[in-house]
């Protein structure tokens, strides 16, 4: 190391101290840990994702891990997990952006997941991440590592026009969750 580098930071209190002074260092600490209550996850609509499990005819036993990803609890299945592979169609207007993808649900009734962490089903894939304004028209869009969605959900909400994301995976095109910019 050059010896003329300061050593290097040990934990985000010290990165704090270089760029914040001590009366605004609390509301930066609150900044950092509230950044992800910036934006929404949505999954699936669960009266949406009752009727599809109720119906779905197609269904699967998962095998793998991780594989198959149920888009209700946002969890991938356990092996032996039965699931549905379903249409589904997360837009609310005519957008000529309108498509519906594939998804898997479990097969019997689960639980929308607690949000405070953006969970591992999407962290942990390659993910086509789309923006949309108002009129669900796509104003941006890219292809990314997961690891990276966070940085990529604030980067396009940083764009005033853009109300909503929509997260697929990026090699077979399932739709994956939505993601609303809070209020
Ligand atoms: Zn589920």
């Amino acid at each position: 190391m050059d010896s003329r580098s300061p050593p290097p930071k040990e934990n985000a209190l010290d990165l704090l101290s270089d760029f914040c002074q001590p009366d605004r260092c609390v509301d930066a600490i609150v900044e950092r840990m509230t950044s992800r209550h910036h934006y929404q996850i949505a999954p699936i609509d669960s009266a949406e994702a009752t009727r599809l499990q109720q119906a779905g005819r197609e269904v699967y036993v998962a095998d793998a891990m991780p594989g198959s990803p149920c888009r209700r609890c946002l969890k991938d299945a356990e092996i032996d997990d039965e699931l549905i592979l379903v249409s589904h169609d997360p837009f609310n207007s005519d957008s000529p952006y309108r498509s519906a993808s594939p998804i898997f649900l479990h097969r019997h009734a689960c639980q929308p997941p607690d949000l405070d962490e953006l969970p591992l089903q999407l962290t942990g894939r390659q993910l086509s991440v789309r923006s949309f304004d108002t009129n669900e028209m796509m104003i941006d869009a890219d292809v990314i590592d997961g690891e990276q969605l966070d940085e990529t959900i604030r980067r396009f909400f940083n764009d005033q026009r853009s109300t909503k994301l929509h997260v697929h995976n990026a090699s077979r095109g399932c739709w994956a969750t939505s993601i609303m910019k809070a209020e």
